[in-house]
């Protein structure tokens, strides 16, 4: 699903080089849970824009579902993300003035899909994270842990061949940060393959396998030995 081969990550500011990502591969397979650890400035997120195609590399190479989306231009890399990637932010990045249905719906109108069909699909998504009797809420009318499940929603109903989370759980108490790894499990079990960043371990112990970054470099790559189903 995802074949990332030695990727460096520069970042220019004010004359300076940063190398964010350095020398970094790795391989996710179809229906694996994968979290991204490593501590604050390690490249997480520049790891997780990468891989969501919302930003660019400097050198390596990048597979997505079979297509190499190594060099794409702005517009194909919409195109693509659109089709291929669901992305989950830790701040929810929900639409204020559009209500739980239309962010939901939101994705589907760029991918031209007719109305009938958006709200058919949006309340099938809306009823997998539990939130369908909330459609015509607006975002500050509903918890925290309900936004994210909104945005889990709007991220799952172009059916992504990846779901990615950047913190999903990081603006979340931890009874509510569980609700949302179940949700990420239940998805898993049906077969969405999800890559998620957390620097928490024991929210880690929620996924499959966790990889470790130090420094923009990919220092471990570990099965997790009993993940905990919620
Ligand atoms: P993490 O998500 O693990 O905290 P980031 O990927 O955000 O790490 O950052 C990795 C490094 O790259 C840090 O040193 C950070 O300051 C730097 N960085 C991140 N984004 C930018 C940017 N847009 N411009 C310049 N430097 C950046
Ligand atoms: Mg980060």
């Amino acid at each position: 699903m995802i074949d990332l081969k030695n990727v460096k990550k520069i970042y220019h500011t004010g004359g300076e080089e940063l190398i964010a990502l350095n020398d970094v591969s790795l391989q996710i397979k179809k229906g694996e849970f994968t979290s991204i650890m490593g501590p604050s400035g390690s490249g997480k997120s520049t790891m997780m824009n990468i891989l969501g195609l919302l930003d660019r590399f400097d050198e390596g190479s990048y597979i997505l579902n079979g297509q190499n989306v190594s060099s794409l231009t702005d517009n194909e890399s919409a195109h693509v993300r659109n089709k291929e990637i669901g992305f989950v932010f830790q701040s929810f990045n929900l639409m204020p003035r559009m209500s739980i249905l239309e962010n939901v719906e939101l994705p589907m109108v760029y991918a031209k899909v007719s109305a009938k069909e958006r709200h058919e699909r949006a309340m099938i998504a809306l009823e997998k994270v539990g939130l369908a009797n909330r459609v015509k809420h607006k975002p500050n009318e509903i918890s925290g842990g309900q936004k994210q499940r909104v945005a889990i929603a709007r991220a799952i109903v172009n059916q992504p061949a990846v779901l990615m989370a950047d913190e999903p759980t990081g603006n979340l108490d931890s009874k509510t940060t569980l609700e949302i790894m179940k949700i990420f499990q239940d998805l898993n079990a049906d077969g969405t393959t999800v890559v998620m960043v957390t620097h928490e371990p024991d929210v880690a112990q929620y996924t499959k396998r966790i990889v470790s970054f130090k420094d923009g470099r990919l220092m471990d790559d570990q099965l997790v030995e009993n993940p905990i189903i919620l």
